[in-house]
């Protein structure tokens, strides 16, 4: 975790930075780009112009840059690409190795090492694509890709196999195919554009699809995910938002991971949006070194909240290859859920979830609260370990006689 105390002794563990220090709200500032004209920092061409994306610059940025981070670097244009806005640039503390931003988008050579376990697709999308970026695999809903590009690189990427076309896996969608079996599928009332980052596309093009899209009678829904508030908040502006605002009902689903991602620009970016009627969920990836604390987890949730945003799903991070080093234990994910369940609003709560590995879906993942169902209640705990009884048959019918008596509540 991040460290604010940068004289303690080796020997001493960092001390962690409280729950009020990490939900205060700030600027990324301008850094290494202080000379930088207004008109330029907050044109999200200007930033996307200006990432970084070779180990050269990195290391002029960045001389702390460790000898793991100058080997995945090196090699991170055969695998993910590097690239860095500006702006997310400037929130990571060079002065920390263990910087939970860092972590996220700088490549370490650990990349490189695939655990036997470990895919390049490993929520087996492939398998399920009938037209070339176009993924079907709930009967009701598709995931619809409509590009192989992001503002920056996340190290864990789900989609690493074709993100940033590193690997050469060339994708291409076909979005008049693509749109087209929409078009005769009946059964799909719900469409995800996903990627890559479809906020990448200029407004005219992506208000084209979104039309197309909403001309389909049974597309009750429209969804994007995006992760480009959070790395690109100068391309949320109001002449975007309008736009969107003709394709309700849609929802945003963005992508944070750590409370120090949510500035006071990413704030204002998703002001606007919220501003224009988008109901606005998160996904976090429950990530070693960067949120796999119960302080910094509960932060960033009730952070979210006061971004306007609902916490909606924690993943399990996916067995994609060479991610180990990310990788925190579902254990970890658990204690993590038990400290949120009942100990904050219960809109801060995001589910839990493994994508099943090979293609199985979300599944959700829960602390046990049901003790038994047994001897005519069903037994539960609550937030505080305490045990309370809820009467009702086994075979879920209702009580005719009252049971038993339980013994005292007790702590579990
Ligand atoms: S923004 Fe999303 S698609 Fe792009 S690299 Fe990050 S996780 Fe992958």
């Amino acid at each position: 975790m991040h460290s604010e105390n940068s004289s303690e002794s080796a020997d001493e563990p960092p001390s962690q930075p409280s729950l009020n220090s990490l939900k205060e709200f700030h600027s990324a500032g301008r850094g290494f780009w202080a000379d930088v004209p207004d008109s330029d920092w907050e044109d999200w061409h200007w930033q996307l112009k200006h990432r970084i994306t070779t180990v050269e610059q990195l290391q002029r940025l960045m001389p702390t840059l460790t000898p793991e981070e100058f080997a995945g670097a090196t090699l991170a244009n055969h695998k993910l690409a590097l690239a860095i806005t500006p702006y997310f640039f400037n929130l990571i503390d060079p002065t920390d190795e263990n910087c939970p931003i860092r972590w996220q988008v700088i490549p370490r050579v650990e990349e490189t090492h695939t655990a036997a376990w470990e895919m390049s697709d490993p929520c087996g999308e492939d398998s399920h694509s009938p037209v070339p970026g176009l993924v079907h695999r709930y009967p009701d809903r598709v995931l619809f890709l409509v590009t192989d590009r992001c503002a920056s690189y996340c190290r864990y990427c789900t989609r690493s196999r074709l993100v940033s076309n590193a690997s050469g896996y060339d994708f291409h969608p076909q979005f008049d195919k693509q749109i087209e079996y929409i078009r005769n599928t009946p059964t799909i009332r719900d469409v995800l554009l996903s990627g890559g980052d479809p906020l990448l596309f200029s407004d005219e093009k992506l208000d084209h699809l979104l039309s197309k899209l909403r001309a389909i009678p049974h597309v009750e829904f429209l969804r994007i995910g995006t992760r480009i508030p959070i790395f690109l908040p100068q391309r949320i502006t109001e002449k975007f938002c309008a736009m969107l605002k003709k394709y309700h009902p849609l929802f945003i689903s963005i992508h944070s991971n750590h409370p120090r991602e949510l500035t006071t620009e990413v704030r204002d970016a998703l002001g606007r949006l919220a501003d224009a009627g988008i109901p606005l969920g998160n996904q976090s990836v429950l990530l070693r070194n960067v949120n796999d604390d119960p302080t910094v987890m509960k932060a960033q949730m009730q952070k979210l909240l006061m971004c306007r945003v609902k916490p909606y799903y924690l993943y399990q991070c996916d067995l994609i290859a060479g991610s180990s080093h990310l990788r925190s234990s579902v254990r970890t994910g658990l204690e993590i859920m038990e400290q949120l369940r009942g100990h904050t609003t219960g809109y801060g709560v995001p589910q839990y979830v493994i994508d099943a590995p090979g293609g199985g879906g979300k599944v959700p993942i829960n602390p046990d609260y049901v003790l038994s169902r047994e001897n005519g209640r069903v037994v539960i705990r609550n937030y505080e370990g305490k045990i309370f009884e809820y009467p009702e048959a086994e075979d879920g019918t209702p009580l005719v006689d009252a049971p038993n008596e339980i013994e005292e509540p007790e702590l579990v």
